[in-house]
């Protein structure tokens, strides 16, 4: 996309914004400014918040179930037309690798197929009550729902909340992250193209504190669907305490990654390093706690090491890079400190950690052995290229070492003994978790978190239930 929105889409117009401050957009392989981007002021959200309620009442909650299921294949139509172009801007904005991003782009038009074809699916229930009559229950709307999204997955994400909430009849305001704004205007712009009436989809670009804040405080949005940091999260949810909005939160994570010595360990240890480097480990699902059976530690350890440096880093733009940036100099600067710090400590740094040289934020995957339970690097999220292994030697032990974090997002299990698999996978304490295989999210099923890492589910039927209320109706004899 040469050319590509960069106001704020407030019902079905196009506006430069008030506020005086407009988000600089930058490309992490380059560090070269691009793009400035319209910043939403709380007067724009309150007017958005508004015209979002009356495309609710006047156009949206009533549209025939087929004719907004319609719509929403329409949008999933012209995702898969632009893909190429949005992922190349989704590359730029986030230095992702492009074929991450394409893939990324074409599982965000899945998100609204798959959501088209829920909409036939979102049933009542008829419930035979003591006393006689019909009973039976309607999933209603709420209203406006407001989308809180991040930075490392801006179009996938902003899919994952938009697609429900507007296939069960809610209108949606939709706050992308201040660092990567660009492709959620895209799918706002590609909204209306499709027909969507204004203000059923607005995108307004601003920051956490006003824009975001002003979301989670406004009377008219009836629930924040919000995906980010654990801290912000927390925040949320005290905002939307006051008159009790629904909330539903996809938050951090450090998540375990299992491997005992009978699994396919050498399959393992070679697949093992994407599932924590992919995105530059910025991914709330990485797997950035591994537990390794003691009697293959050394030999796992280095077939990690070796599948970890083999890894192709570099220009994102490039069809076989697999690994890029991090978003921001900051992110980076995060990610250096924690191995700074496990470097002070003695543990042992096998690989990485350095940048490249040149331009952009890029910084080699680190690999950690050495560490105790209370490291930071080992307890805390990273949201970067650091992974730390620690052996084990007692099921019952790692999984109490496995469950001793506040979070629990994800994780896998590596075992060719399907009952002792299951056996750990039922006791891990996560809300998604992986059996001889790193993939956890996928469009039809619950994914979210335990604990710290969230509240509530995206995707699957659970996403969109969450974006109704049910009303129970009684019908006397
Ligand atoms: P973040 O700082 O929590 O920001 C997320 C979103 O919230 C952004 O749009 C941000 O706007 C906004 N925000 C910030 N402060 C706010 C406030 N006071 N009120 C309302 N909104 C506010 O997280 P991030 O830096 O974008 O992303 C990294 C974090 O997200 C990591 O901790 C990661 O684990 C988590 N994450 C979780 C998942 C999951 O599915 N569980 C997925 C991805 C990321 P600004 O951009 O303007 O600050
Ligand atoms: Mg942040």
């Amino acid at each position: 996309m040469n050319k590509f929105p960069t106001k704020l889409l407030l019902n079905g117009k196009w506006l430069e914004g008030s506020g005086a401050s407009r988000l600089v957009v930058t490309n992490p392989a380059t560090e070269e400014t691009f793009a400035e981007v319209s910043s939403a002021t709380v007067g724009e959200i309150g007017s958005a918040a508004e015209a979002g309620q009356v495309a609710f009442e006047s156009s949206w909650r009533d549209m025939p179930p087929g004719q907004r299921a319609e719509l929403l294949r329409g949008i999933a139509k012209l995702i898969r037309e632009n893909t190429e172009s949005i992922a190349q801007l989704e590359t730029r904005n986030v230095g992702k690798p492009i074929g991450d991003a394409r893939w990324e782009i074409d599982a965000g038009a899945k998100v609204f197929e798959y959501y088209a074809g829920a909409i036939g699916h979102l049933c009542g229930q008829t419930i035979p009550v003591a006393r006689g009559g019909l009973d039976f229950t309607l999933r209603q709307p709420m209203g406006v729902i407001a989308a809180i999204t991040p930075w490392n997955f801006p179009f996938l994400i902003a899919c994952w909340k938009v697609a429900p909430a507007l296939a069960a009849g809610n209108s949606v305001v939709l706050k992308p992250a201040s660092l990567t704004p660009l492709t959620a205007l895209c799918l706002g712009q590609l909204a209306q193209e499709a027909g969507l009436p204004d203000g059923v989809l607005q995108v307004l670009p601003g920051s956490g504190h006003e824009a975001g804040n002003a979301l989670a405080t406004h009377p008219l949005i009836r629930k924040i669907g919000f995906t980010g940091s654990t801290e912000v999260g927390a925040k949320i949810m005290k905002l939307a305490a006051d008159d009790i909005k629904r909330v539903s939160l996809e938050l951090g994570g450090k998540s375990p990654n299992i491997v005992f010595a009978d699994a396919d360990w050498h399959r393992a240890a070679l697949e093992s390093p994407m599932s924590v480097f992919a995105n530059t480990g910025q991914d709330c699902c990485a797997r950035s706690r591994m537990f390794i059976e003691q009697s293959i530690f050394d030999d796992f350890v280095s077939q990690f090491v070796s599948a970890t440096e083999e890894l192709n880093i570099g220009d994102p733009l490039l069809d076989d890079t697999q690994i890029g940036p991090m978003v921001s100099s900051d992110q980076r600067e995060l990610s250096e400190s924690f191995i700074a710090e496990a470097k002070g400590d003695g543990r042992n740094v096998l690989t990485g950690g350095e940048r490249l040289s040149g331009s952009g934020f890029y910084l080699k995957p680190a690999v950690v052995t050495g560490t105790e339970i209370n490291d930071r690097v080992w307890r805390e999220e990273i949201f970067g290229p650091v992974v730390c292994l620690r052996p084990f030697s007692d099921e019952a032990a790692m999984i109490s070492e496995v469950n001793d974090t506040s979070f629990g997002l994800s994780g896998s299990v590596w075992s060719k003994d399907l009952n002792r698999a299951l056996r750990v996978a039922n006791r891990v304490e996560s809300g998604v978790i992986s059996i001889n295989s790193h993939s956890s999210v996928h469009t039809e099923a619950p994914f979210g978190g335990f604990k710290s890492s969230g509240l509530g589910r995206d995707l699957g039927m659970s996403a969109m239930e969450a974006c109704t209320e049910i009303k129970n109706i009684y019908v006397g004899e």
